[in-house]
């Protein structure tokens, strides 16, 4: 017998029926005779229309107050669920994440668990009742709710498989697993059987929304056997239908590039005339850095006049208007010109096997550069190499580096 942490997404508990078809999922688990908790998202659409109502009401919303809204509605299908398991005989309970406990840190709507406390959920569990736990959410020491960030369930489930010692944890979502890139752009996208931490943290960072990228993290470190799999198809997580996520190691067949992210989600920032002095890069970043928002792809061009230079970066849209104001407030920067972009796109190739060769940047700016797509920024790190193109080439630029890679799968 095994114990596993099943989490359903959005779309997989979106309507009371869909509810039930997740709960057969469960109870054909059980059958094989294993051991269950089972975290759910809020029905889909739901934390979308709650942030909505904050923003409504004031854009500069109490963060505190935001989590209680948005948190609520994991609490909704943890109950439902809990309902559909007891109608087909199964002994269940909701817990929220106050009740576990899922201890948080306070940096409200990106809060990280600290500590789970599993020992009265274990006690149920080894008795043979379900646990169904609300996803997204924990709790502070100060005892106020906090929300993981968005896509914060696939987290909640890591956590919880790891702090009960759990065999695996599986990731029910709408689609049968892992891609080469998102199937949803190329349709020829190919599933791949496993995929390792490293490439999915990278894939997950880099924008692909399958799993959260702190689930990756904690997964590797934690050692958590991951899968993904789809609520949709007949097959159960013990059937092994889905992709693993796991080491390096268990990984026989290593490709140089095993995938292709996309990210829109970021804003391009230019600084104009920034003075070329030692210490510029500091004076911008570093009050980035202090307000906490995270800078990712950064160019300094070389200085035309050994006076002044041009900076260019990206961070995520919805850090864009207190970027601006943080950089418009640094008084070394007073002859500085702000420009800002939001119509761009970060493509990113992906795999481990770009370790030990050579030749796929050049792969990939040739391909881009066949179809007429300039490049903005470009940015490496061993297994990747992201560049940011202007937004209407997403699906072509996506689909250009897929085919260059020979990723597809067979017709
Ligand atoms: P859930 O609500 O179940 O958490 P998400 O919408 O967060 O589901 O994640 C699933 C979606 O991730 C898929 O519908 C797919 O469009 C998208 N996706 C992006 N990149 C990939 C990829 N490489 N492989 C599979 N799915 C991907
Ligand atoms: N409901 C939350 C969201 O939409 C968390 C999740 O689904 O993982 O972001
Ligand atoms: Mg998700």
């Amino acid at each position: 017998m095994g114990r596993i942490v099943v989490k359903f997404g959005g779309t997989s508990v979106g309507d009371v029926e869909r509810i039930e078809n997740a709960a057969d999922k469960v109870v054909a688990e059980v059958k094989r005779g294993n051991s269950v908790a089972v975290v759910v998202s809020a029905m889909s659409g739901v934390t979308n229309q709650l942030v909505e109502y904050c923003r409504k009401i004031s854009p500069m919303y109490d963060a505190r107050e935001y989590d209680a809204v948005v948190s609520s509605g994991e609490n909704i299908t943890s109950g439902l669920m809990a309902i559909a398991l007891q109608k087909r005989g199964i002994a269940a309970r909701s817990w929220q994440g106050w009740q576990v406990q899922i201890m948080c840190n306070d940096v409200h709507g990106k809060a990280r668990i600290e500590d789970i406390d599993a020992e009265a959920m274990n006690a149920r569990l080894d008795a043979g009742e379900v646990a169904v736990l609300a996803g997204f959410q924990g709790v502070t020491s100060k005892n106020r709710i906090a929300t993981l960030g968005r896509g914060g369930s696939d987290t909640t489930a890591v956590a919880l498989a790891a702090a009960l010692g759990a065999d695996r944890c599986d990731i029910y979502t709408d689609v049968n697993g892992v891609y080469t890139t998102d199937p949803r752009i190329v349709p020829r996208a190919r599933k791949l059987d496993k995929i390792s931490y490293e490439e999915m943290l990278e894939m997950a960072s880099l924008g692909a929304k399958v799993l959260q990228t702190r689930s990756v993290e904690m997964a590797m470190k934690q050692n958590v056997p991951l899968q993904v799999l789809s609520t949709f198809e007949e097959a159960i997580g013990s059937d092994y239908p889905g992709t693993l996520v796991t080491k390096e190691e268990d990984i026989m067949e290593k490709q140089v590039v095993n995938g292709i992210a996309y990210n829109v989600d970021e804003a391009k920032v230019t600084l104009l005339n920034v003075p070329d002095v030692p210490g510029a890069a500091a004076k911008v970043f570093g009050p980035l850095s202090d307000a906490n928002v995270n800078v990712d792809m950064i160019v300094q061009n070389i200085s035309q006049n050994e006076l002044v230079t041009d900076m260019t970066f990206t961070v995520p849209k919805q850090e864009l208007d207190r970027t601006l104001e943080v950089v418009g407030n640094i008084k070394e920067l007073e002859g500085t010109e702000i420009r800002y972009d939001k119509n761009v796109v970060k493509v990113s190739v992906v795999g481990i096997g770009m370790r030990s060769h050579a030749g796929v940047a050049q792969t990939m700016f040739n391909a881009l550069a066949e179809k007429g797509i300039n490049i903005q920024v470009i940015s490496t790190s061993e297994i990747k190499i992201s560049v940011l193109v202007s937004a209407e080439y997403k699906e072509l630029a996506v689909r250009t580096l897929h085919a260059a890679y020979g990723l597809e799968a067979d017709e």
